[in-house]
């Protein structure tokens, strides 16, 4: 459904992708998971077809982003980062804009958004800019949604949105994906990771992994243990400082390292615990940044 081969893009002082490749199967969630900076808005701004790339290609629907980008802008739903509506129409005037960008109307296809904007509906006079997050993302999403996309491209939909309005967006999207439609979706969140059927991690316009979040778990090549403690500065560099200790670095507000001897030795305290996405990403990270030096 989406294919990207070598594409590459500079702005005047960065590179902002360098080399991206991946396909995405009909009907996969796809996620593209990174930091700020890392990319991803401008992947997806390339897919969308709203900017050319400087080398490589990529098609959506077997259409090419450049040539054919009249016929894909009509088959496919994209969501900006920080929620392209129109803070000065309210909520139902937003939606009727995007219907009627798209030739349809609310009513013809509003059992596809029935779900979602349900829960906006009671606010439709709303100005969209005196929404709350959570409300303004399914408002966004309802508006991406208007014209019965085949894909759907979300950059970063739960940015800046309270944790129950991201769960319940994961939810919708898993809903959205019964449906049949293909989507891509971004985020600077690890533990999102886990609700997406393949992830890519991208770091500095480059792809470091891409595979299931299982996948790329069990591939974490070392055994990885916490310390519970709540001084975690000293025990850094302390730990950063001994010679046994392969790796260590603060996780949330948690202190993991990996060692390649009996860590109980080392930190009695120490706890062996699975590794997350976010190990796997910073473990991946520091492979890369060993490999260019
Ligand atoms: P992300 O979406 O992961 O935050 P972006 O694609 O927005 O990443 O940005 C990637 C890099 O390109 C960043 O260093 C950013 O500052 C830079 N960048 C993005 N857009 C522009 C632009 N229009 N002009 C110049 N630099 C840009």
């Amino acid at each position: 459904m989406i294919e990207v081969r070598q594409i590459s893009k500079g702005y005047d002082k960065v590179q902002a992708l360098k080399g991206v490749s991946f396909e995405v199967p009909a009907g996969e969630v796809f996620g593209v998971i990174g930091p700020d900076g890392a990319g991803k808005s401008t992947l997806f701004r390339i897919l969308t077809t709203l900017l050319l790339a400087n080398s490589g290609s990529a098609t959506v629907m077997g259409l090419d982003v450049v040539k054919e980008y009249e016929k894909i802008r009509p088959q496919i739903g994209y969501m900006p980062g920080r929620f392209s509506l129109y803070h000065d129409l309210t909520v139902i005037e937003n939606l009727e804009l995007f219907a009627t960008v798209y030739n349809t109307s609310v009513k013809e296809n509003y059992h596809l958004i029935k779900e979602i904007y349900q829960q906006i509906e009671p606010f439709k006079n709303r100005k969209a800019g005196k929404l709350s997050g959570g409300m303004k993302q399914k408002l966004a999403l309802s508006c991406a949604l208007i014209h019965k996309p085949v894909v759907l491209f979300l950059d970063e939909p739960t940015t800046g949105v309270d944790p129950v309005s991201r769960k319940e967006f994961w939810e919708m999207l898993r809903k959205l994906k019964q449906q049949g439609i293909t989507i891509l979706v971004s985020t600077p969140y690890m533990d999102e990771a886990s609700l997406c059927d393949r992830i890519a991690l991208i770091q500095e316009g480059q792809f470091l992994q891409i595979d299931t979040p299982q996948k790329i778990i069990q591939q974490f090549p070392k055994p990885l243990y916490t310390l519970e403690i709540s001084d975690h500065y000293s025990w850094l560099n302390k730990l950063k400082s001994d010679p046994r200790i392969e790796s260590v670095y603060l996780c949330g507000q948690a202190l993991h390292f990996t060692t390649n001897e009996d860590a109980g030795a080392i930190v009695p305290e120490s706890k062996l615990i699975p590794p997350t996405i976010e190990d796997c990403f910073i473990q991946l990270m520091s492979k890369k940044i060993a490999t260019i030096h």
